[in-house]
């Protein structure tokens, strides 16, 4: 702590005291605030590439990516010219622009389960929403979320929720009713014994079951082989639909997220009904978007009666900002990321094994995080990965700002690549990763 506090000493330090004096917690998303890890905060004022640059005018290698949005990195020229070029058309109309179609052409060129896009400005609504247009559809009351998977701040899914919630230890959140709690059911990851069992128990009931595609905000915990299928079998044999959540996941996991790494192995026809995106859809402007089947996606007002909208729907900077992100995420792109990701793991397995540091390095597609704790098997649920030594992440963490790289500031949150995250740069982080575990194997 002794060095993150004489480094953060500077104008970091400075900003974060007159933050602290005029917004809750000096942040404005919780896990910003270093809860979990002590020390300064850093202000970032620039960004380029894989790199991002603080308040004091140093420089880090990245691994947060703006927790998802930048895959081609930071303040890539054809993102930033889109953005700029519609910025100087006029910031907005609060009428339709031609590029929200275009985007979701995009969409549903890599998501062929898609048949309609609804663009919203942030994931949260786009489950929310989602969750509206199921109980709008089905006419039932109650959703099914697992455990450790976090989808957005909407009253009804905060509930063991990962993410924010994970890294300060809370249950849920205060402010929520019990009648709201109550249409929740929160089960186990992985199991379908346990989402069988509440079928059985809430018989025409249950209107949807919400899933990460693959649990990214609780550490990276894939389905286990079977889940999305058996998850899928039992929710329409129940009469309930399946709301996949690639928010996270969706257009970085792969090119078309990461049910579109499972769809391969999937029977014919069988597929989730509705999907959340956000973060790289909207390039790293508030921008996110649900889609799915057709007659799911029509009860979405005007041509239905399940009501949704947004001033800022579909902003044509926002908008900009996703199509160039996409028409520039091409297969070389994917390539990258997936070399780098895979490059990244290995360093991190060999520094945390010479170190003699228990770990599991964890992956989804180009996506990958690391448990701090002795995990012989994959750990499969939300309480598999609680009990994670959090002090040796901790000291970890530490270690790799103060040698210039920037990870996320929390055990449980995913780490992520972008197309610039290339050779030099996985060596600039991998010249870090010895001392990093020799700190963690300290604590
Ligand atoms: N779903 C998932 C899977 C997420 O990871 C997130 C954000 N990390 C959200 C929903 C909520 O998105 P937002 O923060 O844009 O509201």
């Amino acid at each position: 702590a002794g060095a993150g506090a004489a480094a953060g000493a500077g104008a970091n330090a400075e900003f974060a005291a007159r933050a602290a004096r005029l917004i809750p917690g000096g942040v404005n998303s919780p896990v910003r605030a270093f809860g979990s890890v002590g020390g300064t905060p850093r202000f970032f004022v620039s960004g380029s590439g894989a790199t991002v640059t603080d308040a004091d005018g140093r420089e880090y290698v990245d691994l947060v990516g703006a927790w998802g949005p930048a895959l081609l990195g930071h303040a890539h020229p054809a993102v930033v010219e889109a953005v700029q070029q519609a910025a100087a058309r006029g910031l907005g109309f609060g009428a339709s622009v031609p590029g929200e179609y275009e985007l979701a052409e995009e969409i549903i060129a890599r998501m062929p389960e898609v048949d309609l896009v609804r663009l919203v400005s942030t994931g949260t609504e786009a489950t929310m929403t989602a969750i509206r247009v199921a109980r709008g559809a089905t006419g039932r009351p109650l959703i099914i979320k697992f455990a450790g998977h976090y989808h957005g701040h909407s009253d009804g899914l905060l509930a063991a929720a990962g993410s924010g919630l994970a890294t300060f230890g809370l249950p849920g959140s205060a402010g929520v009713t019990a009648e709201t709690a109550g249409q929740t059911l929160v089960l186990p990851y992985n199991n379908l014994a346990a989402l069988e069992h509440a079928f059985e128990t809430h018989p025409g009931e249950i209107a949807a079951v919400i899933t990460e595609s693959a649990a990214a905000n609780m550490g990276i915990l894939p389905p286990d082989p079977g889940f999305t299928e058996g998850l899928i079998r039992l929710a329409h044999a129940h009469g309930a639909l399946v709301i996949t959540d690639e928010v996270l996941t969706g257009f970085r996991a792969s090119a078309s997220g990461y049910w579109g790494i499972e769809r391969e192995g999937m029977p014919d026809g069988l597929q989730p009904d509705l999907f959340t995106f956000g973060k790289v859809v909207g390039g790293g402007l508030p921008l996110a978007a649900l889609g799915g089947r057709r007659d799911l996606m029509e009860q979405l007002a005007p041509l239905g009666p399940v009501y949704q909208g947004g001033t800022l729907s579909g902003n044509p900077l926002a908008v900009a900002a996703g199509l160039a992100t996409l028409r520039n995420a091409d297969d070389a792109v994917y390539e990258r990321l997936a070399a780098a990701a895979d490059a990244l793991a290995v360093e991190l397995d060999d520094a945390l094994t010479a170190a003699g540091v228990a770990h599991r390095v964890q992956r989804a597609g180009t996506l990958l995080s690391v448990l701090f704790g002795d995990y012989p098997v994959a750990p499969a649920t939300y309480d598999d990965v609680l009990g994670q030594d959090t002090a040796k992440h901790r000291a970890f963490f530490h270690s790799m700002l103060e040698a210039g790289v920037n990870l996320p500031p929390s055990a449980f949150e995913a780490w992520f690549v972008s197309a610039a995250h290339d050779d030099r740069v996985i060596g600039r982080i991998a010249g870090a990763l010895p001392a990093a575990a020799r700190a963690a194997a300290a604590a």
